[in-house]
């Protein structure tokens, strides 16, 4: 080989050649505020990330199934995966326990693959503990009217299970002040708010020392 092709070999960025892992990124909101809309549309745009599928002790909706969107136990089988360290975090909200499986964490993160995780903020607060190199995004509702007739039209939730997540609503928005980045997710200004979330996973991807982290 000449110089000149060994120096074409050369990687113009060692720190991201050499390190493939993927990033962790968790993904707070209050109930409503169109996380999985956010989620879809970022994968339906060609973004490949693993979403977590929690694990919860909350019955199953219509339409919903095992794995779809989450894994459904009872709370012994629950009880039993904490007590064995199989969740990242677990938390119990809206009166439901709900939790994150390591395992897919740790199958796809070696993988190059980045990993989201979609959980409440008391699930935020204890990620942030554990793992500080994770990357926060908190989404936000345009105000909590829009919140509130989002809540209504999706027609997912008895009355008294409204109230409530309307309820914890309050305290959730109080929490972004502990998060990396807030990202507005205004009625009819979807794309905008997917924008900016794409827009801060390639930038996390850009740093000259990504926030890889071991878990
Ligand atoms: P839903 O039952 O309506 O799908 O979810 C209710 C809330 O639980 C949402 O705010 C969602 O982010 C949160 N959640 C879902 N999975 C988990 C999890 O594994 N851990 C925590 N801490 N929150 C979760």
């Amino acid at each position: 080989q000449t110089v000149a092709q060994q120096s074409n070999n050369v990687s113009t960025s060692s720190t991201h050649s050499q390190l493939k892992q993927g990033l962790l990124f968790v993904l707070s909101a209050p109930s409503g505020a169109g996380k999985d809309t956010v989620i879809n549309t970022l994968k339906e745009q060609g973004m490949d990330f693993h979403v977590v599928s929690s694990i919860t002790t909350r019955a199953p909706r219509p339409g919903e199934s095992e794995g779809n969107p989450y894994h459904f136990v009872d709370v012994e089988t629950f009880e039993r995966m904490v007590a064995n360290n199989e969740l990242l975090e677990h938390a119990l909200v809206h009166d439901n326990w709900y939790g994150q499986p390591m395992q897919q964490i740790r199958e796809n993160l070696p993988l190059g693959r980045d990993v989201l995780l979609k959980i409440d903020v008391q699930g935020g607060a204890t990620v942030r503990q554990k793992v500080p190199g994770a990357i926060f995004i908190f989404l936000v509702p345009g105000s909590i009217e829009e919140l509130t007739s989002r809540l209504i039209n999706r027609d997912t939730e008895t009355d008294s299970e409204r109230q409530l997540r309307l309820k914890n609503a309050q305290y959730e928005l109080a929490q972004q002040d502990y998060y990396d980045y807030v990202v507005e997710n205004r009625q009819g200004h979807l794309a905008e708010a997917v924008e900016k979330v794409r827009s801060i996973i390639i930038a996390e991807h850009c740093r000259l020392h990504p926030r890889y982290v071991s878990l």
